[in-house]
């Protein structure tokens, strides 16, 4: 086993991860980045993205993800492309542990960690979704709406986020139709109220969808009633998946204090329950889950580092 000390381990390299080794590594401490199942994050998996502030045109997300790796790498951020198998938060230095194919094991010590594994997009789970994915399935209203004026789209759901992403669309779309498998909703009283106030937007009720329709872009939604288990075809340009949202937070079971839904537990200055060990991005955030939010408050956990390390000194 090998095992190399550093002073700060970052777990992640979505926004939030690779936005705090910027700042971290800016600020002399040489961060060491655990890249994870899926380097980059959530963003390597949408095409245009419009709303990161310093790019007057459309920008690829993976080409912006290679973008801010560079930019860290250019102040000596060293990275690991590699998944963590476990984590040690029980004793100074920390130990965050990786395995590769030949299941050889590497230990990184840390006396500092942050966590910024993001959270993932519940889907489906339908061949249809992956592959059109980026061409009109989506799963994030405030991020792909824009590409909707004056279309006809559908939102999955019947909680909260559905009907924030409804809300949100209509502003742009033609009309909305919110698909959901029960007669009621379970979004909070006042976001149904906005919903059932907007004539633009239509509810089909008992419903799951079985298929997305379109070669290279989404042209219906094959759906089924479950009282009835009729099928039938409903012309769409758009497909808004939001039937939840997944905290990456299975690693940390045990170790940091979670909420009930999963997510990492904030206190003050990015500070989780244990000493050392900070969160950044949607991990803990539910609220916001923006490019722009999660590398906001990477830069705020690497500034917390830093004055933690310097207080230990
Ligand atoms: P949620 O409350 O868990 O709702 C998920 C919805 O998706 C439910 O209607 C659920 O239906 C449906 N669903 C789940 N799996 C499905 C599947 N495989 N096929 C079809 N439908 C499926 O999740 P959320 O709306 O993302 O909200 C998460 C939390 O964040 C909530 O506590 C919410 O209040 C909060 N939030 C708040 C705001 C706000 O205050 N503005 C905005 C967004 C989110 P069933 O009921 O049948 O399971």
């Amino acid at each position: 086993m090998r095992s190399i000390h550093n002073k700060l381990v970052i777990i992640g390299s979505g926004p939030a991860g690779l936005t705090a080794s910027i700042y971290a590594a800016r600020g002399g401490i040489e961060p060491l980045v655990i890249s994870g199942h899926e380097p980059g994050g959530q963003l390597m998996y949408t095409t245009e993205v419009e709303n990161f502030p310093g790019f007057d045109e459309p920008i690829l997300g993976p080409i912006l993800m290679e973008k801010m790796r560079k930019q860290a790498q250019r102040f000596g951020t060293r990275f690991v492309d590699k998944a963590i198998s476990s984590v040690d938060f029980s004793s100074k230095p920390f130990r965050v542990r990786c395995s590769n194919s030949d299941n050889n094991i590497e230990e990184y010590f840390a006396d500092s960690v942050i966590i910024a594994t993001g959270a993932s997009a519940v889907w489906l789970g339908l061949e249809s979704e992956q592959r059109l994915r980026g061409r009109g399935v989506s799963s994030c209203a405030t991020c792909d709406g824009f590409f909707f004026k004056g279309k006809d789209v559908v939102v999955v759901g019947g909680g909260d986020t559905a009907m924030e992403e409804a809300l949100f669309l209509i502003k742009f779309t033609n009309s909305v139709m919110v698909i959901h498998r029960r007669d009621k909703l379970n979004a909070s009283a006042i976001m149904q109220q906005k919903a059932f106030r907007n004539e633009k937007i239509s509810f089909l009720w008992n419903t799951v969808v079985e298929d997305i329709i379109g070669d290279n872009k989404v042209k219906s939604v094959r759906v089924k009633n479950i009282i009835t288990e009729q099928t039938s075809d409903v012309r769409t340009d758009g497909v808004f998946v939001a039937i939840g949202h997944k905290p990456n937070t299975d690693l940390f079971k045990g170790q940091i204090e979670l909420d009930e839904r999963g997510y990492i537990k904030k206190y003050e200055e990015s500070k989780t329950n244990i000493e050392g060990v900070f969160v950044a991005g949607d991990v803990y955030d539910y609220r916001y889950r923006q490019a722009v939010t999660a590398a906001g408050s990477g830069c705020k956990a690497a500034l917390n580092v830093i004055n933690y390390l310097e207080s230990k000194n």
